[in-house]
């Protein structure tokens, strides 16, 4: 789930795989590690909370030029020095992301063979059979692809051999991993931002495929150990999209970006009123599931309105997690659409294939380039919301929004619709503009918050709700507007904020009919609409602009960025990396 970077060649080793893995830091840890060779010997340096205080204990100037690293986000044993990367038996030294699903069996196996163990991680049980096996294979390869038998689960390994004083190995089986190319040395990384300031050349390893690298060269094996050739690949974005410019957060800058990342999207699928080659042509497909998880699974929620409404396509979302486990009602009339920022969520990834499984053709919504779900899906359409460091989503969320707007015109065949998107951007920067200090002030102080809505407004209460949870750490339900009455009133105090959102002219008057039940009962009311209001039940209004409701919640979804955005900052909490969390969930 989170970061490993490692580097072998012409420069000192410990900077660069420091340097590296603060790139990943915005995926969420609790702990990080190094290992790097010096005088023949493989030396470890581990600590719980963040690099900077493990970087306290490193001499960064250590003549050092081989060194993996790891940011570890807890799976299985708490965040301690112990259950940090990297694990070391014997000869072998390992980070790994991911889980190992039979580690209990394994362990219990090597324990009666006398091996010792000092986590309580399934982690080390990775170096633990490496050394075992190494003493019958006595040789590295072979030894790593015995290994890879036994394992069960997802993994990115970095792995270094007491033996091997020149060669970092690296595998991969579900979580991602690249290595990367330059000059002075190769690396391994399980994101490209960790390489981007040294280089931006790198190949993406596949499934059991085990990688070689040393200072000037490097070897890609399949599982049957045969010598393969990989396809180099050159990351577009520069290291400036995954640095602050300026911005205190990663989560303000990235809504900031919400202005060209609506053009770039838009730009990449149409011209003059058209849509280019990018967006292909689709068969008329009777129905359609959207399977995604978390902010991705309310893209899908806006979009099941869309697509109803305007392509005139029944629509059914799921959450990814279930759907791989459930009855799915689907034939080849059905278009199965995976919606994942990384491309890599493990559940979303499943789903695809079951899907594939059963010869229901897919489409994948995703943001980063040849991700295994972008790979592997019938089509795919990207968003172009470039790099996503915070951890709470905002650009890519509002990019995907875009995206299935797009793809609700191009599947209705009503092109004619496409004009509504025009001039959106000015619309978007005038929502950038606004402050939204005041109403976050009206929330941070209490301890639950309610967002209701109707139809497409309680898909983007959803995300508001998960938005301000996720971000300050207060407890938010998004209910229908209409259902409220139905039990949960009764949480409403006085003071209680609720949030209601309206941007359908059709049932304003019933969604303003429950925000004035929630008043009677106490509540600060919130009220996000596009309609002016000469009422007086709410406390604080946002008005929001003009828009036809195809491309509305692209413009709705804002304010309730920058409000959790506003409510955090007010409670001190960590934005860019609330804590639990991770960026991108490749574990199921
Ligand atoms: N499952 C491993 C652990 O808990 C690795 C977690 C990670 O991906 O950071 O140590």
């Amino acid at each position: 789930m989170c970061g490993i970077v490692g580097y072998v060649g012409k420069k000192k080793a410990l900077p660069i795989v420091l340097n590296g893995l603060k790139f990943l830091e915005y995926r969420g840890y609790d702990s990080a590690g190094v290992a790097y060779l010096l005088d023949n010997k493989v030396n470890i340096t581990k600590e719980v909370g963040r690099i900077s205080s493990l970087e306290k204990l490193i001499d960064l100037d250590t003549p050092s030029y081989m060194a993996i690293g790891h940011t570890r986000w807890a799976t299985h044993g708490e965040p301690s020095v112990s259950n940090s990367h990297p694990h070391q038996v014997g000869r072998f030294t390992v980070v790994h992301n991911g889980i190992i699903e039979n580690y209990l069996e394994i362990k219990e196996d090597l324990k009666k063979k006398g091996v010792k163990f000092l986590s309580t991680t399934d982690t080390e049980v990775i170096p633990a059979l490496l050394d075992y096996y190494y003493k019958e294979e006595k040789d590295i390869l072979k030894t790593i692809k015995k290994v890879l038998e036994k394992l069960e689960g997802s993994f990115a390994l970095g792995i270094i051999c007491d033996d091997d004083k020149e060669n970092i190995y690296a595998v991969r089986r579900g979580s991602p991993l690249i290595i990367a190319l330059s000059n002075d040395g190769m690396f391994i990384a399980s994101d490209v931002p960790a390489i981007l300031n040294y280089t931006n050349k790198y190949i993406l390893l596949e499934k059991d495929e085990i990688a070689k690298i040393n200072n000037n060269s490097y070897q890609v094996f399949d599982f049957n150990l045969k010598d393969i050739k990989k396809e180099i690949n050159t990351f577009e974005g520069s290291c400036d999209d995954a640095m602050l410019n300026g911005y205190p957060h990663y989560m303000l800058k990235e809504i900031h970006e919400e202005e060209k990342v609506f053009l770039d999207t838009f730009n990449y699928y149409v011209n003059n009123d058209s849509f280019k080659e990018t967006m292909p042509d689709f068969k008329k497909y009777k129905n359609i599931h959207i399977v995604a998880c978390g902010s991705a699974y309310y893209v899908g929620c806006i979009a099941k309105s869309l697509l109803e409404e305007y392509a005139m396509i029944p629509t059914c979302v799921e959450v990814a997690s279930e759907y791989r486990y459930k009855k799915n009602f689907y034939n080849q009339d059905t278009l199965v659409i995976v919606i994942s920022q990384s491309g890599e969520t493990a559940d979303s990834l499943e789903a695809l294939r079951k899907a594939k499984k059963d010869g229901i053709d897919t489409l994948a919504i995703v943001n980063v380039v040849l991700s295994s779900i972008a790979r592997e899906a019938k089509y795919t359409l990207y968003v172009k919301a470039g790099p996503e460091i915070a951890v709470a989503t905002t650009k890519a969320f509002l990019a995907q929004t875009t995206l299935m707007a797009l793809l609700t015109v191009k599947l209705s065949r009503k092109y004619e619709l496409l004009k509504e998107f025009k001039g959106l951007e000015r619309k978007i920067k005038e929502l950038l503009s606004k402050d939204y200090l005041e109403y976050a002030k009206a929330i941070y102080k209490c301890n639950d918050t309610f967002f209701i809505g109707r139809l497409i407004d309680y898909a983007l209460c959803l995300e508001g709700s998960l938005k301000l949870k996720e971000t300050s750490y207060i407890n938010s339900v998004a209910f229908q507007a209409g259902e409220l009455k139905h039990g949960t009133i009764s949480l409403i105090t006085k003071g209680t904020p609720v949030i209601g959102i309206c941007t359908n002219k059709d049932i304003v008057s019933k969604t303003i009919s429950n925000l004035k039940e929630v008043k009677a009962r106490g509540a600060y009311i919130i009220y996000i609409t596009n309609e002016e209001c000469h009422d007086d039940f709410y406390d604080q209004l946002i008005l929001l602009p003009k828009a036809h409701n195809l491309v509305m919640p692209i413009l709705s979804v804002i304010p309730l960025q920058l409000i959790s955005y506003e409510v955090a900052k007010l409670r001190n909490c960590d934005i860019d990396k609330p804590r639990n969390l991770a960026k991108s969930v490749t574990v199921e």
